[in-house]
């Protein structure tokens, strides 16, 4: 298969988009590869919502492809980073996708737990689609876990929420897909079934493949075709149940989905031993061991070792089985201890992750904050202006101000350094008080801020410069009452302000509007301070 080389111009959203896209056509390997771009560029960005979804992305599809423990890495950290932005379905979302991989690795606690989380999340959301798909994991789970009765339970749960239009098609096709694995994994286990719950297994495997069709995505057809088969077979239906199953192979060959090719040779295997065609099984459960081996598959692998042991018992080599059973026991131990170490594993390395993130954060923070104040630095405003600034619109207005604190060389003198750093830090957090989250604040200087807005749509009664005028001198005004004999005694402190107006940006993304405002500054000064002076841009 080609791969172009990932268009880096492209915004996340782009390639989110085209990750999710490549997902739906069941094309894991494209979409991963986009997804994880994402999430090395906006964790180094440090925007979150992006970062999230091209997680759960990243996630989704590693578990597709078999590479579990990096699925269940990217999970783990879409649910920290929901979590940081307090966004539930998000969350839900991730702790659904990591219940998925850690029961692919066997990490049946784990899985339990996560799966748990979800559902008390999932069932406050008013989200009909949801809901259904976290019933779904959660009986999936159940379902390969052996409590097949608690199973059959959540997928009814699931069920019932599908008169929903809300529900996906998505969803719809996991729950028929897992209802019908259900009748499968109590076949497998050795149970009883009867026929009409195969027969019905087959038919909701006929639905699901018609969604698989109708969505273009092979893994959701060969993962059908693959149940139907496994199905079929137990029907004594030898014809109908090979063709699914070698559609089943070719589609995984084709599309290096290892796993569901690992499935069709145990439906084989499985199919040979209810058949007590006990050389054919033999060959077929060789052949999962070896397979399961390679793909790092410890649940399929102990089962085969289990069944293979049978096999040679049945056909009466004893040697043989013995041999098997001591494999199986060996695995089984080393099964119990890798799943401890992957645990070990896992965790270690999400510390890890989190300690670099964490890190990370605190040196950008320590490149863009001012420490004293905890405003913007000059650099990082000088980095925001100009999209402040692009983001205005025809209609709006654009005001660029100055604010200065006057003779503040006499508070340092008078007071010491030290008041005049409490003075700065305090009128920081007054500052911010008075701006709204979209506005642009910054210490650029000793004691110099600058205050940047868009104002939306139309202007206030006496134009936009008027309703400007009031709103710094209102700010002017707190300054000057504030109590600042907490500070020290007798001290005082006011401010003046340059604010310039315009109808458009001017194109240099703002220098020019800063120099007319600190010209406006330097005219509140010269006019004896503690005061404000605005004005419209003026034509250069
Ligand atoms: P004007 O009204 O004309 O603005 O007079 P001013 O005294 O405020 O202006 P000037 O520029 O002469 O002095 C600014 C002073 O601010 C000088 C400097 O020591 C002080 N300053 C700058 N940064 C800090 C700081 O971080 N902490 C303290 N305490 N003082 C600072
Ligand atoms: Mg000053
Ligand atoms: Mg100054």
């Amino acid at each position: 298969m080609t791969r172009t080389p990932v268009d880096v111009d492209a915004d996340d959203a782009v390639l989110l988009r085209r990750s999710e896209q490549a997902r739906t056509r069941g094309d894991y390997r494209e979409g991963r590869r986009l997804a994880e771009h994402v999430v090395a560029r906006a964790a180094a960005a440090g925007d979150d919502p992006p970062l999230a979804e091209a997680l759960r992305l990243v996630c989704n599809q590693a578990a597709r492809l078999g590479d579990l423990e990096d699925a269940a890495r990217a999970g783990a950290e879409a649910f920290t980073v929901a979590d940081r932005l307090g966004d539930v379905p998000g969350q839900v979302e991730a702790l659904n996708l990591l219940a998925f991989s850690y029961l692919q690795l066997a990490l049946f606690d784990e899985a339990l737990e996560a799966i748990e989380r979800s559902t008390a999340r999932a069932v406050a959301l008013d989200d009909a689609d949801l809901r259904a798909a976290t019933f779904n994991r959660a009986g999936t789970i159940r379902s390969a876990m052996g409590d097949f009765d608690e199973a059959a339970e959540l997928f009814d749960r699931a069920s019932a929420g599908l008169t929903s239009r809300d529900v996906t098609s998505e969803t719809r096709f996991c729950l028929l897909t897992n209802t019908a694995d259900l009748v499968l994994n109590r076949a497998y286990s050795g149970r009883p079934v009867d026929a009409g719950d195969l027969r019905r297994g087959v038919e909701l495997s006929g639905q699901s493949l018609a969604l698989a069709e109708e969505a273009g995505n092979p893994y959701r057809r060969a993962l059908t075709l693959l149940n139907r088969g496994g199905l079929t077979s137990y029907l004594d239906d030898p014809g109908p149940a090979r063709r699914d199953l070698e559609a089943a192979r070719d589609l995984a060959r084709t599309h290096g989905y290892r796993s569901l090719e690992l499935g069709v040779v145990e439906a084989y295997a499985m199919d040979a031993l209810r058949r007590r065609d006990f050389e054919a099984a033999t060959a077929s459960f060789t052949e999962v061991v070896r397979t399961a081996d390679a793909l790092n598959d410890a649940t399929v692998l102990v089962r085969a070792q289990e069944l293979l042991a049978r096999c040679h018992e049945e056909l009466g080599d004893f040697r043989g089985a013995l041999e098997a059973y001591r494999r199986f026991h060996a695995l089984q131990t080393r099964q119990r201890s890798e799943a401890a170490q992957v645990r070990a594993r896992l965790l270690t390395q999400t510390v890890e992750l989190q300690q670099l993130r964490s890190h990370a954060e605190t040196l950008d923070r320590q490149a863009h904050e001012d420490p004293l104040t905890g405003l913007r630095n000059r650099r990082s405003f000088d980095a925001a202006l100009p999209a402040l600034l692009a983001g205005a619109g025809d209609g709006d207005r654009v005001c660029v101000c100055l604010l200065d604190v006057d003779h503040f060389k006499v508070v340092n003198d008078t007071h010491g350094h030290g008041v005049g750093d409490e003075v700065l830090r305090r009128l920081g957090a007054l500052l911010r008080e008075d701006v709204r989250h979209q506005d642009l604040l910054a210490r650029i200087g000793g004691e110099e801020f600058a205050l940047v807005c868009v104002l939306r749509g139309s202007a206030p009664a006496g134009g936009p410069v008027d309703g400007v005028r009031r709103r710094l001198d209102r700010l002017r005004r707190k300054v000057e009452e504030a109590d600042w004999s907490q500070v020290a005694d007798g001290l005082r402190v006011t401010v003046s302000l340059g604010a310039v107006v315009g109808a458009r940006p001017d194109p240099d993304g703002g220098g020019e509007l800063l120099r007319q405002a600190d010209q406006l500054l330097y005219a509140a000064k010269a006019a004896g301070r503690n005061r404000v002076v605005a004005r419209p841009v003026s034509p250069r």
